[in-house]
């Protein structure tokens, strides 16, 4: 089993970061928002993109573009095999044991709803439950809630302790005869909370019940290993692993992807087609209606050699330093406070102010040059279990600096001595 509290604490012997060079590989960093340097602290929106992934992105278009397993011409077959690549690609990314395991999707919300609709829907009965948790993005939640009303089947949620950790004890008696799915975030976007997946993984299937883990945050963050994990399902967008938007990505256990049936008809899934009958083509094809994003599949795979050229090592040790002095700084602004204290934390920082609207703070911050979220980030239940209707979220990516998280904080103390 990996251990992955390991996987975001500085580990000695990791090659450091040079920073300098990954900050120049964005573009965007030299650029200025409301007239100053930019401080980027909303990655757990979206990441920046680095020059090496715009570029064979533009390349693909200008020489290597045409559409993809349908022409004999050479070009087209250049495209062919860049795309089949790139499938190869996140196969290594993530250690799955078959190419024919990972699916394109849109995004990790498409790629959420495909497990839903396509493996749960055909088998939820009255009274089966769906088993998620109080810290799941909505695109976690949405998805089971739709296909469960369909079927007098219902979600339910495993609390969550004030320090923003999973109580693992109201897991293990929530799971049971009824549960027919457990779907959880790797990292909690609004926590950083980083989940012990691959123990819930052990629960769950101990119940037989299969899991999809949401590594939406993880990915970017912390070592993955499917094999290892022994998830069903895992589900990750490239806009946030420093590639291209509309691309997403589901592994899923081959066992599971044979059975399954198409969710979505069209071209290219088919093996067969009558007006009487249509006959479905192998997976992951089955799963890939129509044209997918060519050039952004293939700028993914880009994406994730440049991403794996860093070390995740070296990215986990930097973000990890970036995190201690953010909550270092923040924990000491009077009328702050920081959403819970997990022990295991990575890429996001939460927090409130005392008389102030997170919309407010994220707007006077932006005056500073800095880019962080407010609202509820798409994770209501969340906070509502902590009383609050949204809050304001710095997040970290590869380029951030200690200046970046000292710009943060001095801003913020600013605010607070005017405002709070
Ligand atoms: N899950 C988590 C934990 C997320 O943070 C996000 C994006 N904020 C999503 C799912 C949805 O990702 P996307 O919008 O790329 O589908």
């Amino acid at each position: 089993m990996t251990d992955m509290a390991t996987d975001i604490r500085e580990r000695p012997g990791a090659a450091a970061l040079d920073l300098d060079a990954v900050r120049a590989a964005f573009p965007v960093m030299a650029d200025t928002m409301s007239g100053r340097p930019i401080v980027f602290l909303d990655s757990g929106a979206s990441s920046q993109k680095p020059e090496a992934v715009i570029a064979a992105h533009a390349e693909f278009y200008r020489h290597d573009y045409a559409n993809i397993h349908r022409g004999v011409y050479e070009l087209s077959q250049r495209a062919s095999d860049a795309f089949d690549a790139a499938r190869r690609k996140v196969q290594t990314f993530l250690g799955a044991a078959e190419w024919r395991e990972i699916v394109f999707t849109r995004n990790t919300t498409e790629a959420i709803n495909l497990v839903a609709w396509s493996f749960l829907e055909p088998k939820l009965q009255p009274g089966d439950e769906i088993l998620l948790t109080t810290m799941e993005h909505h695109s976690n939640i949405v998805p089971w809630q739709i296909v469960a009303m369909r079927h007098g089947a219902k979600v339910v949620s495993v609390p969550i302790t004030d320090a923003g950790e999973l109580d693992m004890d109201a897991l293990r008696s929530m799971i049971g005869p009824r549960t027919k799915m457990l779907a959880c975030s790797w990292v909690s976007n609004v926590l950083g909370t980083v989940n012990p997946v691959a123990e819930i993984v052990q629960i769950a299937h101990g119940h037989g019940v299969p899991v999809l883990v949401d590594a939406a945050q993880a990915v970017q963050h912390v070592a993955v290993d499917v094999a290892s994990l022994d998830a069903d399902f895992l589900a990750f967008s490239a806009h946030k692993i420093y590639g291209p938007s509309g691309v997403g990505v589901l592994y899923g256990k081959r066992e599971h992807l044979e059975a399954m049936p198409p969710w979505q008809g069209g071209g290219g899934i088919v093996d067969r087609v009558e007006f009487e009958k249509t006959t479905f083509g192998e997976i992951p094809f089955r799963f890939e209606a129509g044209t997918p994003d060519i050039a952004g599949v293939h700028a993914t795979g880009v994406a994730l050699d440049w991403f794996g050229g860093l070390g995740i090592d070296a990215v986990a040790a930097h973000e990890a330093d970036l995190m201690a002095q953010g909550l270092r700084a923040l924990h000491q602004i009077p009328g702050l406070h920081v959403l819970g204290a997990p022990a295991c934390r990575t890429g996001a920082i939460s927090f409130t102010v005392n008389g102030l609207h997170p919309s407010d703070i994220g707007a006077m911050l932006d005056l500073d040059g800095i880019a962080i979220r407010s609202g509820h980030h798409c994770a209501q239940p969340l906070h509502r279990r902590f009383g609050l209707e949204g809050s304001a979220r710095a997040s970290f990516g590869v380029y951030n600096t200690n200046s970046d998280v000292e710009a943060l904080a001095e801003s913020l103390r600013r605010i607070v001595r005017k405002y709070g």
